[in-house]
């Protein structure tokens, strides 16, 4: 046990608020009515929340951000499909792979990680290859932050008559996005990022039309979007053991995001972005020009001085030892690495960022040998 918070400054997990922790300590019969009550009510959240009434439904699925992934892939792409994966990252790299792993013969685009997608490179590989079925990318490249235009992908997609599988797994809940408006066929989040929810659930967000339709077999129990929905739509019921004290605490993050909104929460984890480019600037600077960025998190080079994984390496348990806690990989094409702005991130940690920075920059130790380890009462004073 380790007896204390770390404070997390990445993009997912992250730093839960006090009343959503306090959701995880009540046991729940996972088949009694009021747990299926609170899954009803996570559902609806969700649903109001990207607009999908009447054409959406969503289905959650137990697992990690890329069990939902899969579990959309398996169920909505059989293995006669072409779907085209477009990638700017690790994120749509993992799409492929999955797509691959499951005998499905993808076709791929790729483009430079540090700017957004292309959609006019995007519809010249579609005139390119007119069997692609499926169009399948991410809406926030949380290896960079980047935001791809979703409505745009969206709006091409549907004019081909091709189908659309989002990750949207760190840009919901901050970043707007409307079933209604952009009319994509499924869409991936999970818990534990901007929902602000603790890890252990991912959700599909599926349109009605595909979840009635009979689609192909899906080779997998686990991983049957569909099979899950008809559960839930008929008796309430998961079809095996769901999260329960998971579930519970993320319908209590669901209220926050509702309460707050997703346009305030978008600007809140914008500000903390800004805050950290100006409270660490001088040592580290942003990879993306400013319309490029998400608000979900920063990614960062400090050229020179950090080029490799054990140049990085060194950065990451110098900022542990502050208790802080970054993404631990620098991204070695764009020697990047990645500060989170999502969660509960209170000015203090901000401010012992900006110590910790410049002690390992300019600190007596120099880059090479990490300074002194910070005076406790500094990180007692951020708790
Ligand atoms: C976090 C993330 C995932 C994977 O989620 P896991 O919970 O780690 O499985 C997938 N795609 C994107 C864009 C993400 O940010």
């Amino acid at each position: 046990m380790s007896g204390q918070h770390h404070f997390l400054l990445t993009p997912g997990p992250l730093a839960l608020s006090d009343e959503v922790k306090a959701q995880m300590q009540f046991d729940m019969g996972s088949r009694d009515q009021s747990f299926k009550d609170i899954t009803a009510s996570v559902r609806e959240r969700i649903l109001d929340l990207i607009d999908g009434n009447g054409t959406h439904s969503v289905v959650p699925i137990q697992g990690s951000g890329t069990y939902g992934i899969e579990a959309a892939l398996a169920t909505f792409i059989g293995s006669t499909a072409r779907p085209l994966v477009c990638i700017n990252g690790i994120y749509g790299e993992r799409i492929l792979k999955i797509l691959q792993l499951r005998g499905v013969q993808a076709a791929s685009l790729r483009a430079s990680s540090d700017e957004p997608l292309s959609v006019s490179e995007i519809a010249a590989h579609l005139d390119r290859d007119p069997a692609i079925t499926h169009l399948c990318f991410v809406h926030c490249e949380t290896t960079t932050g980047v935001i791809n235009p979703l409505d745009a992908i969206v709006q091409l997609a549907r004019q081909r008559g091709v189908r659309t599988v989002v990750d949207a797994m760190s840009s919901f809940g901050a970043v707007d996005i409307s079933a209604r408006r952009s009319g994509f066929d499924v869409l991936v989040t999970s818990s534990n990022k901007c929902i602000e929810g603790p890890p252990g659930v991912a959700f599909v967000i599926a349109s009605l039309e595909l979840l009635a339709g009979t689609g192909h077999p899906v080779n997998s129990f686990v991983l049957d979007v569909r099979d899950q929905w008809q559960s839930l739509e008929q008796n309430g019921e998961w079809r095996s053991t769901p999260p329960t004290h998971v579930i519970q605490a993320c319908a209590k993050a669901l209220e926050g995001l509702s309460a707050e909104g997703v346009i305030r929460r978008g600007e809140r984890y914008g500000a903390v972005r800004d805050e950290i480019v100006r409270a660490i600037g001088r040592y580290a600077a942003p990879l993306l020009n400013v319309q490029a960025r998400s608000p979900v998190c920063l990614a960062l080079t400090a050229r020179g001085l950090i080029n490799t994984q054990k140049d990085f390496d060194a950065l990451y348990l110098h900022l542990a030892r502050y208790n802080l806690y970054i993404y631990s990989k620098l991204h070695p094409q764009t020697r990047s690495f990645r500060i989170g702005c999502i969660g509960a991130i209170r000015p203090a940690w901000i401010l012992l960022l900006t110590t910790a920075f410049r002690d390992f920059f300019e600190g007596a130790g120099s880059v090479a040998k990490a300074s002194a380890y910070p005076e406790p009462e500094l990180i007692k004073e951020a708790l």
